[in-house]
């Protein structure tokens, strides 16, 4: 993907978590299991609570960078005696993602206990609650939303976890998914119109596990229930499960993203699979925006399934005619512009004798600022290709993101403004094609107003109060 984000200056996080409660398991190592499944959620760093432990303490292991750095022997984690145990991979840019402090799960100490929490999403009206919270004397010590929450659960006064969410958490504004642990129960909880994903399943064997994304359940084996709805709370703890919700009004506002590039591909979202949407997202777009060409490829790996689905719709054979060198991150994570550039020269490289003489579609899940657009499109010139027809599986991208995907800001963006026409002479392409809003709706298969489409459409949810 494209998505060369940013310097917005929002503070903002796009992360997975996961999470259960049961007795006689491996939680502590299952936990680690789902955050390898979730790392392309965040590279940035990873990080696991677990207990009742010795003297009722939560054992906590956090750190920088991939799941495997930070827990080399996981095997070791077999050994954790626990009931319950959350986790966390986080994604995020800037100096704010180089400090570990930031790292979670975050654990803090309260009047009743301790407390672990972990978030994926970004909160509207945070610095209104932090200068509340520090007037009355609270002292931070990161940056992230997730401390926040443990100060106004603390200063809720009550030793029941459970109400002091129920009261706080509807005071909160924005998109975020929580998994919170007193090492007694462990609650997820859901922002009201459910941007970000969260899903409940039941492990083999007695308990329930919580995760950003259903791929993280296959790991380890354990069996999908349903997602949780915007607005509800689920609580696991000895008693089993129980829910309700705990925000006025919830709507269903899931991001659209989710499907075209953040998901990973054997996850469904709301039932319905993430490889199998983006395969029709490409069958859409060649119905749009067929062009005479050779061969159809797409930037590896989020575009590969739309690009299938374009060959297959348009009789044309998909070839790999570019390949990413698996072992450099995502472009996106890079914290600058400069390192974003760099990343994508080493990671791609085209196939010259696929590509060499040859009409190439070439197939990218969306476009940002578009100067890696610009690359992609060298990449298949120095290769050889003839012409070079860049296709854009979801509409443009003409507004940045307030709930917590780090999109640059509008001015920054290459269709803020511009015509579809106007863009191939910037990126030295033969010719463009973004998939329609409607096709993309269409093709994700979820009613219109069940989706956050705001990036492309403008028309941003209002979130109350
Ligand atoms: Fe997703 Fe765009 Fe909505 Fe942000 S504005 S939640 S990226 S659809």
């Amino acid at each position: 993907m494209n998505y060369e984000l940013l310097n917005s200056g929002k503070r903002q996080e796009a992360c997975g978590v996961c999470g259960g409660y049961a007795e006689d398991q491996p939680l502590a190592f299952l936990t680690c299991f789902s955050l390898y499944a979730l790392q392309h959620r965040g590279q940035e760093s990873a990080g696991i609570a677990a207990g009742p432990g010795e003297g009722r303490k939560l054992w906590l292991k956090k750190g920088m960078g991939l799941v495997s750095d930070v827990f080399p022997d996981s095997a070791d984690l077999k050994g954790i005696v626990c009931k319950m145990a959350i986790g966390h991979v986080r994604y995020s840019y800037g100096q704010e993602g180089r400090n570990p402090e930031n790292t979670q799960p975050l654990k803090l100490r309260y009047r009743y206990g301790e407390l672990a929490v972990v978030h994926n999403g970004h909160l509207l009206n945070s610095t209104g609650l932090r200068e509340e919270l520090e007037c009355q004397g609270a002292i931070f010590q990161t940056d992230t939303d997730s401390e926040l929450l443990a100060h106004m659960v603390a200063r809720q006064g009550s030793s029941c976890l459970e109400e002091s969410l129920a009261e706080v958490v509807p005071r909160l504004k924005g998109a975020f998914a929580f998994i919170v642990s007193d090492g007694h129960k462990v609650i997820g909880i859901r922002d009201g119109y459910g941007f970000r994903p969260l899903s409940l399943a039941s492990l083999d064997g007695g308990g329930y596990f919580l995760a950003s994304e259903t791929c993280a359940f296959d790991t380890i084996g354990a069996s999908f229930i349903r997602d949780l709805e915007p607005g509800e709370m689920v609580v696991i703890d000895e008693g089993g499960l129980r829910s309700r919700p705990i925000i006025d009004f919830p709507c269903s506002k899931l991001c659209v993203f989710e499907f075209i590039y953040f998901a990973r591909p054997d996850s469904n979202l709301q039932g319905k699979n993430v490889h199998l949407v983006r395969r029709e997202l490409g069958r859409q777009l060649a119905r749009e925006h067929l062009v005479a060409a050779d061969i159809v490829s797409g930037v590896p790996d989020s575009s590969i399934a739309a690009a299938s689905g374009f060959a297959e719709e348009a009789g044309l054979p998909y070839e790999m005619g570019m390949v990413k060198n698996r072992y450099i991150g995502r472009t996106f994570i890079k914290p600058t512009q400069k390192m974003r550039e760099e990343g994508v020269d080493i990671k791609l490289n085209a196939v010259k004798k696929i590509v060499e003489g040859k009409k190439v579609v070439l197939i990218d899940d969306s476009i940002v600022r578009g100067t890696t657009s610009v690359k992609l499109i060298k990449i298949m010139r120095r290769a050889g290709a003839s012409e070079v027809h860049l296709r854009i599986s979801s509409p443009p991208v003409t507004g940045s993101c307030y709930y917590g995907i780090d999109i640059p800001d509008a001015h920054e963006l290459i269709a803020y403004n511009r015509s579809a026409d106007e863009i191939p002479a910037l990126i030295k392409a033969d010719s463009i094609g973004y998939l329609s809003m409607d096709k993309t709706v269409e093709a994700v298969g979820l009613p219109a107003d069940k989706l956050c489409r705001a990036c492309f459409t403008g028309r941003y949810p209002v979130l109350p109060g």
